[in-house]
């Protein structure tokens, strides 16, 4: 269970103290009666690969700073998965992509600045026929590889939905759809 309490103490609306955990995910004041949901915030990764060779970043900013990742980010309003994909993908990498295969999706948290986001991550699959002249948006990410699936140490990846979607890209039979979670 997240633990709200410890970031947010006051309500925002009144200013009074008693606001409290009414939930997973949301927080009721005593006061006035203001409600937080903490909602599910979606993302979505690309799973990039020209050849047998797929692509890692590595992470330039905190969280898990220098730790390597999946392409990808956080979708904004207003924004389907495809369009956000596409987008951070010229964002952090000046990579154009015409077609994207959704695969699957799995919970994960994202933790930042001492709170706790619950997220939804959604998995693409992008197969490139020429390999890219890519440039990294220094701001976010510190590098780029090529690495083929078996030789990534699940480990060196900066979060647990991106190692089990590997996993499940690299072996496919060991997909759970009701799988997930911590
Ligand atoms: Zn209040």
């Amino acid at each position: 269970m997240l633990q709200l309490n410890n970031n947010l103490r006051f309500c925002p609306q009144c200013g009074a103290q008693g606001f409290s955990q009414r939930c997973e995910k949301s927080l009721v004041c005593s006061e006035c009666g203001f409600t937080y949901f903490h909602n599910v915030a979606a993302t979505v990764t690309g799973f990039i690969f020209y050849q047998d060779k797929l692509l890692l970043v590595k992470r330039g900013q905190q969280p898990c700073l220098g730790m390597l990742d999946l392409p990808g980010g956080f979708v904004d309003p207003n924004e389907s998965n495809e369009q956000a994909l596409i987008r951070e993908l010229q964002e952090e990498l000046q990579l154009r992509v015409d077609s994207l295969q959704y695969m699957f999706s799995f919970p994960n948290h994202y933790c930042y600045k001492e709170v706790s986001y619950p997220t939804l991550d959604s998995f693409f699959m992008i197969k490139l026929d020429a390999l890219p002249e890519l440039t990294i948006q220094q701001a976010e990410l510190s590098g780029y590889c090529w690495l083929e699936p078996s030789e990534i140490d699940p480990e060196a990846l900066a979060f647990d939905s991106h190692k089990k979607a590997l996993a499940t890209c690299i072996y496919p039979k060991s997909l759970e759809l009701h799988g997930g979670g911590k």
